[in-house]
C-alpha cells in the first residue's frame, strides 16, 4: 500500500527532516509512527498525500509513484486517503451531518451517495445520534470522532492520523485509537503518528520509530520505550 525507497526530505533549514528512509506498509496494516517532536513523523505522512515532495527517493501509494505523478492526478491520489489531525477543523456553523456530507460532496458524489454514506460513516464512529449537533455542542473527543467520520466517508484505502489524540484526555484518546483499530480491521490501512507511548504500549501494533529523520526501529507488536517519551 505504501512504499518509501531511500527517501530524503531536506527543507533547507538544517538537518534533513527525513534521511534515506525505507519503509513498506502492506494493505490492511496498522502502524504507529512514533518519535519525539521534530523526528519527521508529519513529514513522512505528508509525503503520502504529496503535500511534501522528497528531495531524493521514491514514494508509492496504492501502486502509484507519487513523486512523478502529474499535478492533475493528485486529486485522485487524495481521494484514496483519509486524514485526521491534532487540530480538529470542523466548520463551526454547520452540523455534524453537514460537516461530513461536505467532505463527500467536494468529491462530486451524488445526493444518493451522500444520503447513504454519511450515516454509515457517522454510525462507524458512534456519532449518528448527534448528527444534528453543532461542533460547539461537542466534547473534544466527539469532535475528533466527527473528523474521523469525515475522513472515512470517502471510503479511503489509507487513513493517516497525525497526533489525533494530541488534544484529548486519556479516555477520549483510547476511544479514538480503538476506533482506528476497528476501522483497520475492516480493511483500511492506518498510519498513526504519535509521541504518546502509553497509547502505543497499550495496543501492541507495529511500531516504526523515527529519530532525527531516520528509522531507528521497526517492530511488530512493539513497545515504545519509556525513556524516549
Ligand atoms: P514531527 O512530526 O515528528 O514533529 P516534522 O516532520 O513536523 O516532525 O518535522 C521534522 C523536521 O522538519 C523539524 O526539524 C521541522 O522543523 C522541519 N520542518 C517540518 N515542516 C517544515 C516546513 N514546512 N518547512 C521547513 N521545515 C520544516
Amino acid at each position: 500500500m505504501v512504499v518509501l525507497r531511500d527517501v530524503t526530505v531536506d527543507y533547507g533549514n538544517g538537518a534533513p527532516a527525513l534521511q534515506r528512509v525505507n519503509l513498506t506498509v502492506e494493505k490492511s496494516e496498522f502502524v504507529f509512527v512514533v518519535g519525539p517532536t521534530g523526528a519527521g513523523k508529519s513529514t513522512l505522512l505528508k509525503l503520502l498525500t504529496r503535500e511534501v515532495i522528497p528531495t531524493e527517493g521514491q514514494v508509492w501509494v496504492a501502486g502509484r509513484e507519487v513523486t512523478q505523478m502529474k499535478l492533475s492526478q493528485v486529486p485522485h491520489l487524495r481521494r484514496l486517503i483519509g486524514t485526521v489531525f491534532q487540530d480538529i477543523l470542523l466548520l463551526p456553523d454547520r452540523t455534524v451531518w453537514e460537516n461530513v456530507a461536505f467532505a463527500l460532496r467536494v468529491t462530486g458524489a451524488s445526493s444518493a451517495t451522500v444520503l447513504r454514506e454519511v450515516p454509515r460513516a457517522l454510525e462507524m464512529v458512534g456519532m449518528l445520534p448527534k448528527a444534528k449537533a453543532f461542533p460547539r455542542e461537542l466534547s473534544g473527543g466527539e469532535k475528533q470522532k466527527v473528523a474521523l467520520a469525515r475522513a472515512l466517508v470517502i471510503r479511503p484505502l489509507l487513513l493517516l492520523a497525525d497526533e489525533p489524540t494530541g488534544n484529548l484526555d486519556p479516555v477520549a484518546s483510547q476511544e479514538i485509537v480503538e476506533l482506528l483499530l476497528r476501522i483497520n480491521r475492516q480493511g483500511t490501512t492506518v498510519l498513526m503518528a504519535t509521541h504518546d507511548w502509553t497509547l502505543v504500549n497499550a495496543y501492541r501494533q507495529r511500531v516504526v520509530e523515527l529519530q532525527d529523520g531516520r528509522i531507528v526501529r521497526d517492530e511488530l507488536r512493539g513497545v515504545f520505550r519509556r525513556e524516549l517519551a
